[in-house]
């Protein structure tokens, strides 16, 4: 019997499918793997994709339904949405004094000292009310959309308190409520020790773990968990505690690890089964391994090496070859990574990080689905996940990184409906 469509995209030049033999995240030489159809067709109904392939294979398969929009791509090449699974969006403020500091050679440490990096963005968090918060946070996911992210993860972090901390959830709640896009809360109250709490970090885990946590859980108002595991920061002993208290309470676990330093994060991630390490920049070659033997996935955040001249790049060739799974974000916050284009990561990614185009689109769709457990709803079209898909201002996907800081996105459809925001 023939499906149903109401939304028909002929003329796909390259259709990035990357339908994937099996339901698990790509590594080795599958990353590369982009099931690309040529001059395809997608279909769609009620939001969901219901036959991609051939014009023939799809006019075959289909039945348009009344009113059914048909959408030329022109040739152009049409792919799923970029899925950024790790931002900090919710935030009040740039800090471009700092900025101006630090690429003069200013260290971070002196730049922290004087009451900059995170202890500012907390600050301007406090200050700003809800209602300011929320809308100039939306005007940033707008921006995501119009770079091509069509799920956009989203953390906590710069509140630090109960007050503020559920302030900065409720923000992310309701973006995920009003914007078509698919917004993911995690609550990252271990984002750094508050300056109150300076050498008791003991008394501010227990304030997170038996005040906020329970709270936070109890309002819904996170998926996930995660933690800044670094020196001067969370021990891996501390960061593995919350880590741990957050599984009790039901929530699936993400950890900034091995950032700054090699500081064994990564072999934490994996001895307790978190979703996600992510950073790794300085991961030691047995992190690799444990990791390459895991589930965990390692999500590289180009922009924030590209953004802190003193970071260097994960190595993420190395990772590829040696068997782990990878995704890439945009770390999206306003002090390392104040960028919100996910092309543009990719562009860091191939051109620093050594990784192929097709890989890190993979990277950046299929894979990133896994890291925030909605890979049966994005990453890929395929029939019966939603019809989140990009039509793009060229005709070979290898553009998109190699075109660095040009938004390759002409229009964003989001549950089969086109996104009507602003692309400039
Ligand atoms: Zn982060």
């Amino acid at each position: 019997m023939k499906r149903k469509a109401d939304l028909v995209v002929t003329n796909c030049g390259q259709l990035l499918t990357l339908e994937s033999p099996s339901p698990v995240p790509r590594r080795r030489e599958a990353l590369a793997s982009l099931a690309i159809i040529e001059n395809g067709t997608l279909a769609a109904h009620k939001g969901k994709i219901v036959s991609v392939g051939s014009p023939g294979q799809v006019e075959g398969a289909i039945q348009p339904a009344q009113g059914c929009i048909e959408v030329d791509a022109g040739g152009a090449v049409v792919m799923p949405g970029f899925v950024d699974c790790h931002t900090h969006t919710v935030f009040a403020c740039y800090r471009l004094d700092e900025y101006e500091k630090r690429v003069t050679g200013v260290p971070y440490a002196e730049i922290a000292a004087a009451g900059g990096g995170i202890a500012k963005s907390v600050r301007d968090v406090h200050e700003m009310d809800e209602d300011t918060l929320r809308s100039v946070s939306r005007e940033r996911l707008n921006k995501c959309i119009s770079h091509g992210s069509t799920t956009v993860e989203i953390k906590s972090g710069y509140g630090l308190d109960l007050e503020n901390e559920l302030k900065q959830l409720r923000v992310i709640r309701d973006l995920a409520s009003e914007s078509s896009a698919d917004v993911v809360s995690t609550f990252l109250g271990a984002h750094a020790v508050p300056a109150e709490y300076a050498g008791r970090s003991d008394d501010f885990i227990s304030l997170l773990i038996n005040e906020m946590l329970p709270v936070v859980v109890r309002e819904g108002l996170a998926e996930f968990i995660d933690v800044f595991s670094e020196i001067g920061v969370f021990t891996t002993e501390e960061a593995e505690r919350i880590l741990r208290s957050g599984i009790e309470a039901g929530l699936g676990t993400r950890v900034h690890a091995d950032e700054l330093n090699d500081t064994g994060s990564a072999e934490m991630a994996v001895r307790i089964g978190t979703l996600s390490a992510d950073h790794l920049t300085k991961i030691s070659s047995k992190g690799i391994e444990r990791m390459a033997g895991s589930p965990v996935i390692g999500v590289l955040l180009p922009g924030t090496s590209f953004g802190l001249p003193s970071l260097d790049f994960a190595p993420a060739r190395e990772m590829v070859e040696r068997g782990m799974a990878i995704a890439i974000a945009s770390d999206f916050n306003p002090g390392s990574s104040p960028s919100e284009s996910m092309p543009m990561m990719l562009s860091i990614a191939c051109s620093h990080m050594g990784l192929m185009p097709a890989e890190a689109i993979s990277a950046a769709t299929y894979n990133a689905a896994f890291v925030i457990r909605r890979e049966r709803e994005v990453g890929s079209l395929v029939e019966r996940k939603r019809a989140d898909f990009l039509i793009l201002d060229c005709e070979d996907y290898r553009e998109v990184p190699y075109r660095f800081g040009t938004n390759p996105v002409k229009r964003v459809f989001m549950g089969g409906v086109e996104w009507n925001g602003d692309l400039t």
